[in-house]
């Protein structure tokens, strides 16, 4: 009896193999949705290529030298919100009322720790205030006004809310909201394209030589967003997830289909729960969970021996994993 009582009083997740050497990778995305060939320039194609090989790049030194996954996901994820391409920090989409409100969350795999921050509209990279939410306040989730001052209050860049505004996204908002006032005659075409429009999330997942698994999202949301809509991003669980028992997660998608689903949170459950692997797990999700409820979108995932996932239900997702050797893939097309 009492064996049995000690095994239930150790929930802890147990890992069933040995430890193994030490390694370390990463993996990040800069978005999913309705990305085809026939939609891109070979220049615009070569620019989203170079900006996720130098961001993941950032992230792989600073494992390589020892450093933290804490560390390597926050500055990797900064290249991202510093690049217009992205909708994360500067670049990222416009609400309804023409204004900026950006979501970011972050996760430490070893205590479970996690902070996040939702509709913010000063603070130059959203990350850093969610991982500062998660060391130095007393609450895992912070909003609005709110969040921007505690971001001053721990010294991060704030800017100006002009700073994030780019031409590419206030026309997007034209369109989308067009396509909108006339919803009824919308072809398919248009439809889809409007879908686009609203991805470009970034995340990065990342292993350290300590074992320590961390994973962080950020995200301007969705284009012609209203009444304050909150996306999966900044939801621990949904957008964002790790622990070291099992994996870290960061996903891109329609962030209602995200939520309503767990997604992160999910994929870790099949591999703590039903020893799926991190592949196996991911595309459960991904596929079966979202895509059988009719959402679309991705996740990026790395687990405690640096195994990788990059699963997607959309046509791409920008990409790229960078293993310990230093082998780069940068993907776009799911096909690839
Ligand atoms: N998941 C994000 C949201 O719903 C959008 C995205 O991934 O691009 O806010």
């Amino acid at each position: 009896m009492l064996s049995l009582l000690l095994t239930f009083s150790c929930q802890q997740p147990v890992k069933k193999e040995q430890p193994q050497e030490p390694t370390f990778g990463i993996v990040i995305h800069g978005g999913a949705g309705t990305i085809l060939r026939a939609n891109m320039t070979p220049e615009t194609e070569s620019a989203y290529r170079k900006v996720l090989a130098e961001a993941i790049k950032v992230g792989h030194a600073i494992l390589k030298n020892g450093g933290s996954s804490q560390e390597a996901v926050e500055k990797t994820i900064h290249v991202m919100e510093d690049s217009p391409l992205f909708n994360a920090g500067k670049g990222a989409v416009l609400t309804a009322d023409e204004t900026i409100e950006l979501d970011a969350s972050f996760m430490h795999g070893a205590q479970l720790d996690a902070g996040a921050i939702s509709g913010v509209r000063t603070i130059k990279h959203p990350i850093s205030a969610a991982i500062k939410v998660m060391e130095n306040s007393p609450h895992v989730m912070l909003s609005g006004a709110g969040a921007d001052a505690f971001a001053a209050s721990q010294g991060l860049d704030i800017v100006e809310p002009e700073y994030f505004y780019t031409e590419r996204r206030i026309n997007a908002l034209k369109r989308v909201k067009e396509a909108e006032s006339k919803e009824k005659e919308t072809s398919s075409l248009e439809a889809e394209f409007i879908k686009h429009q609203r991805y470009g999330t970034v995340g990065c997942v990342a292993l350290d030589l300590k074992g320590n698994l961390a994973a962080g999202t950020s995200t301007g949301g969705m284009t012609n967003k209203k009444w304050n809509r909150i996306g999966d991003a900044p939801i621990i669980g949904a957008g964002t997830y790790a622990n070291n028992a099992t994996c870290a997660i960061s996903a891109t998608g329609w962030g209602e289909f995200f939520i309503r689903s767990v997604v992160a949170h999910d994929i870790s459950a099949l591999m703590e729960y039903k020893g799926l692997s991190i592949q196996e797990a991911a595309h459960t999700v991904i596929h079966d969970k979202v895509g059988g409820m009719g959402g679309d979108g991705g996740v990026v995932g790395i687990d405690w021996k640096g195994n990788v996932a990059m699963e997607m239900n959309t046509p791409g997702m920008y990409r790229a994993h960078m293993d310990a050797v230093g082998n780069l893939n940068v993907k776009i097309y799911k096909d690839e």
